[in-house]
């Protein structure tokens, strides 16, 4: 049986601020719940549950918005039973336009719809929440999806480093993206490090913050 509806935290339409779709107008839904409470955490709002919304409903405000793409973002979205039927139903009425759903990595995501693109995190000792990974994702990865590393320390960074090289991430999906945890790691600092490593990786700063929006 279908499932109706999926618990929503809220929605929003900004600048997308993250990946290499940042710059763009985007329609986010952000579903309510994580299963992980990484340390840097900046999205505690979403833990518990928020307003119970029919899929339909979501589907129907993106396909008559203007915005030039879509994010299904949490917490962490695939934890929800509709996940699946929300992305299937906002890609097929988006008119042909992107939808990404961005995953905290710790679930399988084979269940992720054709043509809707992951923004996958992989998490770093630093978040607390490196045991939770489900690596064999890594193997899932599609031409299109994109793998985020939030970096907090040198740490993280060589951890980073290893499971980028070891897995052969970069030849795995579109880019792989790594990102200073704010107020702990320099912009600066890492990029010198990124330089220094020889890795095709892209540093990814928080466009929306520096924009000041949500
Ligand atoms: S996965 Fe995302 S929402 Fe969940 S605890 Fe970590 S940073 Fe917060």
């Amino acid at each position: 049986m279908k499932t109706e509806s999926v618990w929503v935290t809220e929605t929003f339409t900004s600048i997308q601020g993250e990946s290499t779709w940042a710059g763009l107008s985007c329609f986010f839904v952000r579903l309510s719940g994580c299963n992980l409470r990484c340390s840097y955490c900046d999205t505690t709002q979403a833990y518990p549950r928020g307003r119970k919304t029919s899929i339909a409903s979501l589907a129907r405000r993106f396909a008559a918005s203007s915005a030039a793409i879509a994010e299904i973002t949490g917490g962490e979205p695939l934890s929800q039973s509709g996940f699946a039927e929300l992305a299937t139903r906002m890609r097929d009425g988006g008119g042909g336009r992107p939808v990404l759903v961005e995953t905290n990595g710790s679930r399988n995501i084979a269940c992720i719809p054709d043509g809707v693109i992951a923004i996958m995190d992989v998490k770093c000792p630093g978040s607390g929440e490196a045991a939770a990974m489900d690596l064999g994702n890594l193997k899932r990865l599609r031409p299109h999806d994109e793998v985020k590393f939030v970096v907090a320390d040198r740490k993280d960074f060589e951890w980073a480093c290893r499971v980028v090289r070891k897995h052969q991430v970069v030849a795995h999906c579109h880019a792989v993206l790594f990102s200073p945890v704010e107020g702990r790691l320099s912009p600066a600092t890492l990029a010198e490090w990124v330089l220094a490593s020889g890795l095709p990786v892209r540093i990814q700063l928080q466009l929306h913050k520096t924009l000041k929006m949500q």
